[in-house]
């Protein structure tokens, strides 16, 4: 038997995304196919290390397809695949149940590791127990935190070996149609893919103070993220939440400044390889994630930051 990978992201290209999913299916120890919406993304995926199999469906681009169509497409192909995975973003956390429903497999979601090659990790309550589950169905379909997984190389692959596979049509589903979509301005890097996370909590009370922040965050070549409190206070947008409702990243370092620490924020950050916090109350629950905690005025170290940043940029 084989896997299969939803391909996630960008029409055109292989996003970071799908790459990290491939790096979780290349654990599991069996063949590697991808699947992909278009012929432009076909050749990228072909290049892509570990991949056998290129399937190209037609119904549409994956990011305007209903779920309800990809799940058809997922359940055509079923008696190939034991395992199915896709990012654990808004299409395969539609699309996988759907599958896994009209198949009767097993669905598991936000897979942050697997064990054994069989066994799947995943958080409960927000992040505080760790459960391992094993599924004894003939079909498993399994949404993966990309931000658990390395990215897969996008080059290295056998290229002009790797058979690229045009499915044959099948029915949209025509119950409901996009109407339009509206996606919110991104100021900055992309959260999910970026090496380093500046991030502020209610701790910065002012719009201002985070805009100040956002400027620090881009001079460090680092994404803005921003505690749930911060974002209902109208300080950062509904994007750059970090959290158990917002997004999951694991960067390289994460800093958080003004964020007391809620379980429900750790959910989202506290795989990140290095955590850095500044608070001035010595008790936040932060500092017990934290591998460098710094008790004090956060405006005081944004201000050194800034010192520095500036002084740097004086000597180039
Ligand atoms: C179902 C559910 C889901 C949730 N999902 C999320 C989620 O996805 N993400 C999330 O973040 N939260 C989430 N929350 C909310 C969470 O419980 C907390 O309320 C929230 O994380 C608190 O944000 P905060 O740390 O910015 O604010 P606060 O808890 O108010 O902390 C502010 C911190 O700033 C410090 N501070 C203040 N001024 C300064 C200063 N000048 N210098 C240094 N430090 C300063 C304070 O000491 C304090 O520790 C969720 C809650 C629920 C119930």
């Amino acid at each position: 038997m084989r896997t299969l990978v939803l391909c996630d992201g960008e029409a055109r290209t292989i996003s970071d995304v799908t790459l990290r999913v491939v790096s979780a299916a290349l654990q599991l120890a069996q063949p590697v196919d991808l699947l992909v919406f278009d012929d432009a993304s076909a050749a990228a995926a072909a290049h892509v290390r570990g991949v056998e199999r290129v399937l190209v469906a037609s119904a549409g681009a994956a990011d305007t397809l209903a779920p309800e169509t990809v799940a058809a497409q997922l359940q055509s192909l079923s008696a190939e695949y034991a395992i199915v995975l896709a990012a654990h973003r808004s299409l395969g956390r539609a699309a996988l149940p759907r599958a896994a429903a009209l198949c009767e497999g097993a669905f598991i979601a936000d897979v942050t590791g697997i064990r054994e090659r069989t066994q799947f990790v995943r958080g409960l309550y927000a992040g505080s127990v760790v459960a391992t589950v094993a599924s004894a169905a003939a079909r498993t379909f399994a949404t993966v935190r990309p931000s658990s997984f390395p990215s897969a190389a996008a080059e290295g692959g056998a290229a002009t070996l790797v058979p690229i596979v045009p499915l044959a049509p099948i029915v949209p589903f025509a119950k409901t149609r996009l109407v339009e979509r509206h996606a919110s301005a991104q100021s900055g890097l992309d959260l999910g893919s970026a090496r380093v996370v500046v991030a502020g909590g209610r701790g910065l009370a002012s719009q201002d103070n985070m805009t100040r922040l956002g400027r620090l965050a881009a001079n460090l070549s680092a994404a803005l993220g921003a505690s749930r409190a911060a974002v209902d206070a109208g300080y950062a947008p509904n994007a750059a939440q970090v959290g158990q409702t917002g997004r999951s990243v694991a960067p390289d370092v994460y800093v958080a400044f003004g964020i007391s620490g809620a379980i429900q924020h750790l959910a989202g950050m506290k795989d990140s390889k290095l955590i850095v916090a500044v608070n001035k109350d010595p008790d936040a629950p932060i500092f017990s994630v934290a591998d460098v905690g710094l008790v004090g005025d956060l405006f005081d170290v944004i201000g050194a930051l800034e010192a520095h940043v500036q002084s740097a940029e004086q000597h180039v």
